[in-house]
């Protein structure tokens, strides 16, 4: 029978999704774990947990990767998810946990250039791998004041991920009383928690296409730095930590750890979606699935977005509540005269302007930022073909209300592009060879958000604390993914993935 919860039964509480402990051998021959969804968190999970108890990971999808996708154009696989792979050591933690080593069984090559940047005609900033190179950079950009600003901001975000990552980001439930009592009274006076983003740019940087660059770390997480807290500034140091493209593609990640997992004895049934949980005992026992199965478990983890967990009360948020969707573009062209690095940004006119028309009137930008990623610049020399690109503005996480039509995805396109000629960089895709996505594209992909990428958004300081912790109410439930703690991103799922396994591993007694 299918459970229905109300929504505080839902609420994290670490209390009462614990189950009694059993002894490790009896545990690691009964227990079964469920997961649903093998997007990242869902995957590391998985090949965590597939070492010490059995595991069935059901995915409604044709593959494994959830949002770590990619396109065919002709015999060209391009990355259309995410491209940026930061916090290497994360992965390393999800790798060993699972037996094996992420040297051995993903290729990576760490960036010289973590992203260009581009304004106007001539208007152009690399930040490096090479910190000193950065600085300099700056400098020859917008002079000594504001290279000086830099170094200082730089050592801010430092803090700030110091303060926060052992104190409350690596911790299973994110607790404002757990913060204060872990993180020394001093560090938390200088996180500046109550300024926006924005504002703590503005008090920073003179120069607006500064406060431009670093207030776009808002949206690797789906969030406006308008609204956001100024605590993301940790993402500039996150992202200076380095930067790495995977050999082969984001997609490898994907396979290798549903590689792993199988290895460690996990089963994976795709094309399958959990319909409803089973109830067993006032416990989460499992989960009937689109086929009319039923799937028996000790605990359920479930890897979907918050807002679509199964049961759940269904009062979708409105499009203003949810984190940023996108409309993008993926494409071959010839590109030997581009000036541009692996992950590119050309910044918008009015950037207030373009939040507004995203978060408040709902519509697409009319100046948009555009990111574009040039898969083969990730290696030395590009190739002497027709290289690969993926394009990406922002927009409105409105894909269940509004039906995006072609002419209005033709009118978003021209702006991007003619955006980027006039910072002199001229991408033809070649004709008939371009495949687009829109809100409405990812509402269908990933249920219940609207085409939100990011779960809710990081708006206020309030907003960190309010997310789901991997632990939920309902024993025997628990949850992982990026709209969980502590947050979107491949490393941040991952942590939770790891953080459910941890806590599953911990409950069960398992060894
Ligand atoms: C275009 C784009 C660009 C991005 N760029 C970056 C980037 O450069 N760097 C970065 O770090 N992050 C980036 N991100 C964000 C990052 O991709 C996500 O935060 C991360 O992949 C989310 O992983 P997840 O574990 O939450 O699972 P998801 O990827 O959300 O996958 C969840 C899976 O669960 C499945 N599922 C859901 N409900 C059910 C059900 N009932 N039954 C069965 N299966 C179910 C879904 O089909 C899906 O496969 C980007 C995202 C997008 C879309």
């Amino acid at each position: 029978m299918a459970a229905a919860p109300t929504s505080s039964d839902l609420a994290s509480d670490p209390a009462t999704s614990r189950a009694p402990r059993l002894n490790a051998s009896a545990a690691r021959a009964k227990t079964h774990i469920l997961i649903v969804g093998a997007g990242v968190a869902g995957l590391v999970a998985a090949a965590s947990l597939s070492r010490r108890a059995d595991v069935t990971v059901l995915e409604r999808g044709p593959r494994a990767g959830g949002k770590i996708s990619d396109q065919r154009i002709f015999d060209a696989s391009i990355d259309c998810g995410p491209t940026v792979l930061t916090m290497k050591p994360i992965f390393e933690e999800a790798f060993r946990q699972a037996g094996g080593a992420l040297e051995e069984e993903l290729p990576l090559t760490q960036l010289n250039v973590l992203a260009r940047h581009f304004w106007g005609p001539g208007e152009k900033l690399d930040l490096c791998a090479d910190k000193d190179a950065s600085i300099e950079a700056v400098r020859a950009f917008a002079g000594a004041s504001e290279a000086d600003a830099y170094v200082a901001f730089m050592a801010d975000a430092a803090r700030t991920w110091r303060t926060l990552y052992g104190a409350f980001i690596r911790r299973e439930e994110p607790s404002f009383p757990g913060l204060l009592f872990r993180a020394a009274p001093i560090d938390l006076l200088k996180l500046d928690p109550y300024s926006t983003y924005w504002r703590a740019l503005t008090r920073r940087f003179r120069d607006p296409r500064l406060r431009q660059l670093f207030g776009r770390y808002a949206t690797y997480c789906g969030s406006s730095p308008f609204e956001a807290s100024s605590t993301l500034k940790l993402i500039a140091h996150v992202e200076a930590e380095g930067v790495w493209a995977v050999d082969g593609g984001m997609k490898r990640l994907a396979r290798q750890l549903e590689a792993r997992a199988r290895k460690n004895g996990a089963q994976f049934r795709f094309g399958c979606e959990a319909t409803a949980f089973k109830d067993k005992d006032g416990r989460i026992g499992g989960a009937v699935t689109s086929d009319g199965d039923a799937v028996e478990a000790d605990a359920v983890i479930f890897n979907g977005d918050a807002a679509a967990i199964l049961g759940a009360p269904s009062q979708p948020p409105a499009p203003s509540e949810r984190s940023q969707s996108a409309i993008t573009w993926t494409f071959l062209a010839d590109a030997a005269e581009a000036d541009v690095s692996a992950h590119n940004v050309f910044f918008s006119d009015d950037y207030a302007a373009e939040f507004d028309d995203i978060f408040e009137k709902g519509r697409p930008p009319a100046s948009p930022t555009t990111y574009v990623f040039a898969q083969d610049r990730a290696v030395e020399a590009p190739p002497d073909r027709p290289e690969r690109f993926f394009c990406l503005i922002n927009a409105p996480a409105n894909g269940d209300v509004h039906d995006y039509s072609q002419q209005e995805l033709a009118a978003c396109r021209t702006k991007a592009f003619t955006q980027m000629k006039r910072a002199g960089v001229a991408l033809a895709p070649r004709p008939g060879e371009i495949k687009q996505s829109s809100p409405t594209d990812y509402a269908a992909r990933f249920p219940g958000t609207g085409g939100a990428l990011f779960g809710p958004p990081s708006h206020g300081w309030r907003a960190s604390f309010r997310r789901r912790g991997v632990r939920t109410k309902r024993p025997g439930l628990y949850c992982a993914g990026g709209s969980v703690h502590p947050g979107s991103g491949l490393p941040m799922a991952a942590m939770s993935g790891l953080m459910a396994a941890e806590a599953v591993t911990k409950d069960f007694g398992l060894t």
